[in-house]
């Protein structure tokens, strides 16, 4: 156990506290540690499925938005893998979902204070100490033994958890899984003679897309079923990429409760729908597999919820509803993959610790400030910094990678009590409001 009192403890190590940990490399008054659960470093491997891209340009690293010059920048690792060529030939500015998460471990491997299969099991605040600050129990997941760290400030990074509908759940996971389990299943998905995807969201149509792929060699059918009007395309245009920007988060930030609610209920677009290039992938595989009056490969069936799920003579039967028509029927299927999305992950020790403490602005969402500091009813120096469940508060950046990098110059610059990055304003064409 360490008695040492750390400036900050990150809690997850995904892409938002492993950008911070990679700033505060070059932040020398500044130094932090971080723990994650899992026993190494790997960005959602249940879907880093080949040939997939991220949805950002590959600017949006972990450090470039705050220091171009650092050596963690994806160039730079493109670079030190003599691969700069070769992208620079591909001409392309989203970078591969495998060779992103490569490039995430090839940073991991360059910095110490990473601890992984440390799970967090609580948080104690010492508000009362003659120095304010945080006791972080850490258990070791292998051993299960226990520690304390200690620290001014907390960081909660901890990602986001599978939404699974109650229907659907106690299935063995082979036959009824999330997408965030697709890579671990393929195997044996795919020997089966019939699949359904339930969604359409950019986990649904990349699963659909390596399905198809697979139906090259092995025998069977797909089917998708959705309760969205349709496979509709993510807003892509300059000025929607624009709300992506810190000038946009300023604004959102400054509305209150309700406005903010009304405000992401109007940017749907910009926040559910499927990469344009990933469905133009997906029609053209569709126009191909079909020359030649060949078999349509895969149904697909837009405003139809699947509501409940049971098991019938070794398949499984969709109870399923076409919300428009008000037509129910069931559906026969072997296996069933549920891209129903994600929710923000909250260990239940925050509930416990801090619930009675904070300000939230619901039951669910938490009052956040500008700069992801959670708002406690009593003032206090020590900050528990949030990264997770923050659309509520920030908009639609939220689990935007590249907004990731300004909310870590954000938290950095508070806890340093100076600007050791800059907070660059004025980065977009539009204005939200008249100054006064
Ligand atoms: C499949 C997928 C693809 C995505 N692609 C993109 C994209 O292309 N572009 C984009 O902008 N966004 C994308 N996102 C959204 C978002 O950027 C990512 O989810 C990103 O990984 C979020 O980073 P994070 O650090 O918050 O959380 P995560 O990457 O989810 O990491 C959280 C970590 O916290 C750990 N943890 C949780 N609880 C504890 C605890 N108590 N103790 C210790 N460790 C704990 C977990 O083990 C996990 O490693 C994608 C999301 C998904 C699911």
């Amino acid at each position: 156990m360490s008695r040492e009192l750390h400036d900050i403890i990150g809690i997850g190590i995904g892409p938002y506290n492993l950008g911070m940990a990679a700033l505060l490399e070059n932040t020398p008054e500044l130094e932090g540690v971080f723990f994650d659960k899992t026993p190494k470093f790997e960005w959602h491997p249940g879907m880093l499925i080949e040939r997939m891209d991220l949805t950002i340009p590959y600017l949006a690293d972990l450090v470039t938005f705050a220091d171009p010059t650092s050596k963690f920048t994806y160039i730079n690792y493109l670079h030190e893998h003599n691969r700069l060529h070769q992208f620079y030939f591909l001409s392309k500015f989203e970078a591969p979902r495998q060779e992103y998460n490569d490039y995430l471990q090839w940073v991991v491997g360059q910095l110490e204070k990473l601890h992984f299969g440390y799970e967090v099991v609580d948080v104690i605040d010492h508000q009362e100490a003659d120095v304010p600050h945080y006791e972080v129990v850490v258990e070791e997941v292998a051993t299960e033994k226990r520690s304390s760290y200690f620290a001014k400030h907390i960081s909660m990074g901890t990602g986001s958890n599978p939404l699974v509908l109650d229907t659907m759940k106690g299935q063995p996971e082979e036959d009824v899984l999330h997408t965030s389990r697709y890579m671990f299943e393929k195997e044996k998905l795919v020997h089966s003679p019939h699949i359904t995807i339930v969604g359409s969201g950019q986990s649904a149509i990349e699963v659909l897309l390596d399905l198809l792929k697979e139906q090259e060699n092995k025998e069977f059918h797909l089917s998708l079923f959705t309760r969205s009007s349709g496979l509709f395309q993510l807003e892509k245009g300059e000025f929607g990429l624009e709300y992506f920007s810190p000038d946009f988060v300023d604004y959102f930030h400054s509305l209150n409760f309700q406005e903010r609610n009304d405000t992401l209920d109007t940017l749907g677009t910009l926040r559910k729908g499927i990469n344009p290039n990933t469905l133009r992938e997906l029609y053209k595989v569709l126009y191909h597999k079909t020359i030649g009056e060949k078999r349509q490969p895969v149904t697909i069936q837009p405003n139809t919820e699947v509501r409940d799920l049971k098991k019938e003579n070794g398949k499984y039967v969709l109870r399923c509803h076409q919300w428009q028509k008000e037509n129910s029927f069931d559906y026969e299927t072997n296996k069933v993959i549920l891209a129903t999305g994600y929710k923000p992950h909250i260990p239940d020790w925050f509930y416990d610790r801090f619930g009675d403490k904070i300000e939230w602005e619901d039951d669910k969402r938490y009052k956040v400030t500008r700069d992801h500091q959670l708002v406690f009813k009593e003032q206090r120096d020590h900050h528990f910094f949030t990264l997770t469940n923050l659309e509520h508060s920030h908009g639609t950046s939220a689990t935007n990678l590249g907004l990731s990098v300004i909310r870590n110059i954000q938290i950095i610059n508070s806890v340093a009590g100076r600007e050791v990055y800059p907070n660059k304003r004025d980065t977009i064409f539009q204005q939200f409001r008249m100054e006064d």
